[in-house]
């Protein structure tokens, strides 16, 4: 069986939160690295992709990649322009986007980010060979070498796509931004992650806070779970921490979700899991 594994470089959700209080968990925003064989995929391109990219580059080993973006809201998104590998001639890169509901193409959504006067370099300056993808929620990406993306439209201002990473029979759901309806559950969302080894999902809120946040495009992690026990999923990973959640906090939630679901874990930097 081939290695699919996935490792954190970014649990936080909307923005970096460096501070002595989250060393542990870590301060950066969203990116997730996967290895299926000798493939490497990122899960968005928050500032969680920089230490990715850096680490990418200094290996030399791998020279190829794909980034999914759940969408290009900046947590999302911000790591880009400083991901080395994009500025090195011998590399080849695929950026997928499909949450751009207003025909925006994801060639187009990037260089609208990068761009002065609000960043000084822009997508011309990259060296790589990059290949930007747009696609439709529910379309299925076929990444080669038996990798098969499925896609899913999520509940968010803006738009976002949700991913289920197919592998050698095992799969891995990565749901985030999302919000849910209160005291429903999302029968299709059921669907689309059933049966999935892993799921990583939207924990910016507690049930409890939920209500003064209606709106705002996030979940929690109670939903999680009781997704998870719905679609029969056993690994949960709470995902897209707030910024004010401190180390303390975090592990205090990791014991309360242990106690629901055995298998469920918070999100850190550092964290590898093998799918
Ligand atoms: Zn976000
Ligand atoms: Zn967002």
């Amino acid at each position: 069986m081939s290695r699919f594994e996935l490792t954190v470089w970014g649990a936080r959700g909307s923005i970096p939160a460096p501070a002595a209080a989250n060393t542990r968990y870590g301060s950066d925003t969203s990116c997730i690295e996967l290895r299926c064989g000798e493939r490497v995929i990122f899960l968005d391109a928050g500032t969680g992709i920089v230490a990715a990219g850096r680490k990418l580059y200094e290996e030399k080993l791998v020279n190829d990649f794909d980034v999914l973006l759940t969408h290009c809201h900046f947590d999302h998104v911000m790591g880009l322009p400083f991901l080395i590998p994009l500025y090195k001639d011998h590399v080849s890169a695929r950026i997928f986007a499909g949450h751009l509901l207003d025909g925006t193409t994801c060639r187009h959504m990037v260089n609208r980010f990068m761009c002065p006067p609000y960043f000084p370099v822009t997508p011309k300056q990259f060296a790589a060979k990059i290949d930007y993808r747009n696609f439709r929620p529910p379309d299925a990406i076929d990444l080669g070498d038996g990798i098969l993306v499925k896609t899913f439209r999520l509940n968010h201002p803006n738009g976002a796509v949700g991913y289920r990473i197919e592998f050698e029979g095992r799969a891995l759901c990565y749901i985030t931004d999302t919000e849910h309806l209160a005291g429903e559950i999302d029968e299709a969302l059921v669907s689309f992650i059933a049966g999935a080894e892993v799921m990583i999902y939207d924990s910016t809120y507690t049930d409890e806070e939920f209500a003064r946040f209606v709106g705002f495009g996030h979940s929690t992690w109670q939903q999680g779970v009781r997704l998870c026990q719905a679609a029969g999923v056993t690994r949960f990973v709470a995902f897209h921490h707030d910024v004010s959640r401190t180390d303390g906090w975090l592990e205090a939630l990791e014991a309360e979700m242990r106690d629901v679901l055995p298998g469920a874990c918070v999100a850190r930097t550092g964290l590898t899991l093998t799918v």
